[in-house]
């Protein structure tokens, strides 16, 4: 199937998961998690209608930057990211998604008012509270949440989560509604530079669960791009 045929049928399955729910369709973007693909592939999933690009290495993003690969949508980082490379990031990107440590924070912050501009991110949740993942605990969240200005060059849109790898469709529904929960909660205490409008969740295996669950952005590599093959150097 080509790119064009894997975004549509997508596309499908986010309106029909959508309106079994009740929700509207047009609620859920459609990031692309383009990673190990070259821009070629990204050109065509931009071409297909896909709402972002998500980028995890920052060796990439600044390739295919300079080939002007996501022309036409905006660009996410979804990895995670270095300290010292937070420079080649901030400004270059509509939103880092990946914001999982308050190190990685505070550098954000120093490098946002050095532009003299204000970043976009969400806040990455290890919902499962796994060793292997990195990323704040539900339980830091809301301690944090109520800081945030004093990161005046960051503005904090909502919450991106990994969960665990599922074996059976609906696993993650506890993490995914744990999520939801959590986002309800920060809204309710407005604080400034804090809204939870994108809850970025689900990915190939889960989004038709995810978007059950209150998900409005879902981050599909491999189910619009095909497996991606890791037998190939990348760096
Ligand atoms: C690769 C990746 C995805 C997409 O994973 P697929 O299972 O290929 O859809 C989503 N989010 C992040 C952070 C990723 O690195």
């Amino acid at each position: 199937m080509s790119i064009a045929q894997n975004v549509a049928r997508i596309r499908a399955d986010i309106e029909k998961a959508a309106l079994a729910c009740g929700r509207d369709p047009k609620q859920i973007l459609l990031c692309a998690a383009t990673k190990m693909n070259d821009a070629g592939s990204v050109r065509q999933a931009i071409a297909a209608g896909v709402d972002c690009c998500g980028e995890n290495r920052v060796q990439e993003l600044t390739a295919k930057l300079a080939e002007n690969a996501y022309e036409g949508a905006p660009v996410h980082f979804i990895g995670h990211l270095q300290t010292n490379k937070v420079r080649q990031v901030v400004g270059k990107v509509d939103l880092i998604q990946s914001v999982d440590r308050l190190k990685l924070l505070e550098c954000i912050q120093t490098e946002a008012a050095r532009q003299g501009i204000v970043q976009d991110i969400l806040l990455e949740i290890n919902v499962g509270e796994e060793e292997s993942k990195s990323g704040f605990n539900v339980c830091d969240i809301l301690p944090l949440v109520q800081n945030m200005a004093e990161y005046p060059n960051i503005r904090v849109r909502g919450l991106m989560a990994i969960p665990p790898i599922c074996e059976n469709p609906g696993d993650n529904d506890k993490f995914f509604l744990e999520i939801r929960n959590l986002a309800v909660d920060i809204t309710a205490k407005k604080y400034d530079n804090v809204c939870v409008d994108v809850l970025s969740m689900g990915m190939s295996g889960d989004y038709a669960d995810a978007i059950a669950c209150g998900s409005t952005m879902i981050r599909v590599g491999t189910a619009i791009f095909g497996a991606r093959d890791y037998g190939k150097t990348h760096q």
